[in-house]
């Protein structure tokens, strides 16, 4: 193990040849601040990949730059490259709104449209020019939830009726409808109980069959319970006292818990600090 903060050294090869994202050098500014500095990151294919580190190191700022939410910030910046299946995802031909039909995302608070639990579905796919069969998308989808039984009889209530953990895989579902082929989650359990914490962290072993899923979390614990791959970022000073996050160390799950090679992982992993 080593004390230096170096790059990792994790490399395509590691995650096989099935990689989806391939992050190369990517920094990413506020303005004048740099946030997230000379990252490299493969995600692959059918995984779960865990971003993890103390707060303030640029997990969520990465993790909206996969499908182009920063680009919604004044100000915010991306360099370096990010390929997705090949395309550069900030080529000026790339359509954002594509992006994000293809790369989705669930936030941390549930936020389910003001509307039925089945216009939370329809309404994405019917915008999204969905032509087949309305009600299947439904079902299929909040059965791909793990929803299905407990909204069944009631589609036509609101979706805000339904329990915060209901809320969220509400949201999952509304995700998934529109097919697509990597889910976002951002501390997508923080809001919620821990029998719901658990329903979700089930779902996804079984969602990652279909999709590719990169999780930002707080909890260690849920980290080594649902990823496959595990990146843990940490937060240096830089000049002028600012401080921007980078990429430690990435590697299999196991190997980031239980044989880290950078100090900071074991001290991090073994709650020194964060
Ligand atoms: P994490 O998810 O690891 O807690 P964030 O990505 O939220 O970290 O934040 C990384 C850094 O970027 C922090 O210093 C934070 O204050 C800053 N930051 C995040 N969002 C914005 C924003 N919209 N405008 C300016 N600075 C931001």
């Amino acid at each position: 193990m080593t004390n230096s903060p170096a790059q990792s050294e994790f490399r395509p090869s590691s995650v096989g040849n099935d990689v989806v994202i391939r992050t190369e050098n990517v920094s990413i500014y506020y303005g004048s601040f740099q946030a997230v500095r000379n990252v490299f990151l493969d995600i692959p294919k059918n995984k779960v990949v865990a971003l993890i580190g103390p707060s303030g190191c640029g997990k969520s700022t990465l993790l909206r730059c996969y499908n182009r939410l920063n680009d919604l910030i004044p100000g915010a910046r991306v360099e370096g490259k990010i390929t997705y299946q090949g395309t550069e995802l900030y080529d000026s031909r790339v359509d954002p709104v594509e992006v994000r039909r293809r790369i989705g995302m669930v936030f941390q608070k549930p936020n389910p449209f003001p509307k039925s639990i089945y216009e939370n579905i329809a309404f994405g796919a019917r915008v999204n020019g969905y032509k087949g069969n309305m009600d299947e998308l439904v079902e299929r989808s909040l059965r791909g939830a793990a929803l299905w039984d407990e909204v069944k009889d009631k589609l036509k209530a609101s979706g805000l009726s339904l329990s915060g953990g209901q809320q969220q895989r509400l949201c999952i579902a509304r995700a998934i409808a529109i097919e697509p082929e990597v889910i976002l989650m951002d501390e997508p359990c923080s809001a919620l109980d821990p029998i719901s914490t658990l329903r979700v962290e089930d779902l996804m072993h079984e969602l990652k069959k279909q999709f590719t899923i990169i999780i930002v979390t707080h909890n260690m614990q849920q980290a080594s319970r649902v990823a496959d791959y595990t990146a843990f970022f940490n937060a240096e000073a830089g000049n002028g006292g600012s401080r921007y996050g980078y990429l430690v160390e990435y590697d299999r799950t196991e190997n980031i818990f239980n044989s880290p090679r950078q100090q900071a992982t074991q001290d991090y992993v073994s709650g020194r600090f964060g």
